[in-house]
């Protein structure tokens, strides 16, 4: 065994499809080929979204592939008292600040030439600078989120397969909720704080999450928790143009899975996307053995159904 370790980190909002399955897959194979240790993590502190169902669902999934983890899953919903810790460290550091704005008041205050990050408008740091009083007289109308302060300048690292990325996340994004105001932690604190609490050391996941690098490696900066490196692969696409994710039907893997379809056929697709075969069957162990980073696709692959259709036998 090496120190390497890497993770799945599904939010079971929804069955698997041949797009987050890939991710998982290249994760494990990434951690293998090295050697290294492959961990599952449930995230689904969204609970209006997640579901039991769907939890199950996808560890029978990844089983059905042999897509196999170590160590027990964390589970998110469960971790509310460690999230609430580490954003008492936040606090104590001054790092954070109660925010009282509406979704609204944010929008109409965001000064357009600022532009939108994909989480909507910059945050303008309407409740930076409250007094305590102040404080005081909202939280009787409205119980706060919590905002991390962004740090000002570039936040540049180097992706494993995308090379350098950077992002000015005061500029861009603005101070960053890390709780709530339901009182659930961000995806951005949880992942952080699960990430430095199972000692990841390679994050492997789609590049629709990218330009949230930057914001979670100044948290990891502020918890004084080690960084993992990261790979960011480009989406599948359906023919459309649009993300896999939004799509349903024959592409999610339970489905497949039903059919009574060998996994060594999904694998040879899934491999094909991934530049590691010609969409052929191929077995984990002989994917085990070809995989290589510099192989990876640095652009959006695109879901042909012809192909599809060819390499699961479906005609
Ligand atoms: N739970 C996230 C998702 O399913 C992934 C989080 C991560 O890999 O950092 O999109």
């Amino acid at each position: 065994m090496s120190d390497f370790r890497g993770r799945f980190a599904p939010s079971p909002t929804g069955r698997m499809h041949l797009g987050n399955i890939r991710s998982a897959l290249l994760g494990w194979l990434q951690a293998r080929a090295a050697q290294g240790r492959f961990l599952l993590r449930i995230e689904d502190l969204d609970r209006a979204r997640c579901k039991p169902q769907y939890v199950d669902d996808l560890m029978r999934d990844l089983r059905w592939l042999g897509l196999d983890w170590d160590e027990t899953p964390l589970v998110q919903s469960q971790r509310d008292d460690v999230y609430r810790e580490a954003l008492s460290t936040l606090e104590r550091e001054g790092l954070v600040y109660p925010c009282f704005c509406t979704r609204a008041e944010i929008a109409r205050a965001a000064s357009a030439p600022h532009g939108l990050s994909e989480e909507g408008p910059r945050y303008p740091g309407t409740c930076a600078h409250l007094t305590r009083e102040q404080q005081a007289e909202r939280a009787r109308t409205r119980p706060p989120a919590w905002r991390f302060r962004a740090r000002p300048g570039e936040v540049p690292f180097v992706d494993a397969l995308m090379g350098p990325y950077t992002q000015d996340v005061e500029a861009v994004v603005g101070d960053f909720v890390v709780r709530r105001n339901d009182g659930v932690a961000s995806y951005q604190l949880a992942v952080v704080v699960d990430d430095a609490a199972t000692h990841i050391t390679h994050v492997l996941r789609g590049d629709d999450l990218l330009s949230s690098t930057p914001r979670q490696l100044q948290l990891h900066e502020a918890l004084g928790s080690q960084a993992p490196g990261f790979l960011h692969v480009p989406l599948v696409m359906g023919e459309d143009g649009k993300r896999l994710a939004k799509r349903e039907g024959a592409f999610a893997l339970a489905e497949l899975r039903e059919r009574g379809l060998e996994p060594e056929r999904v694998l040879g697709l899934l491999a094909a996307w991934s530049g590691l075969g010609d969409g052929t069957p191929r077995t984990l162990d002989a994917l085990v053995k070809s995989f290589s980073v510099e192989a990876l696709p640095r652009s959006p692959v695109v879901a042909r159904e012809a192909q599809l259709i060819e390499a699961l036998g479906l005609r």
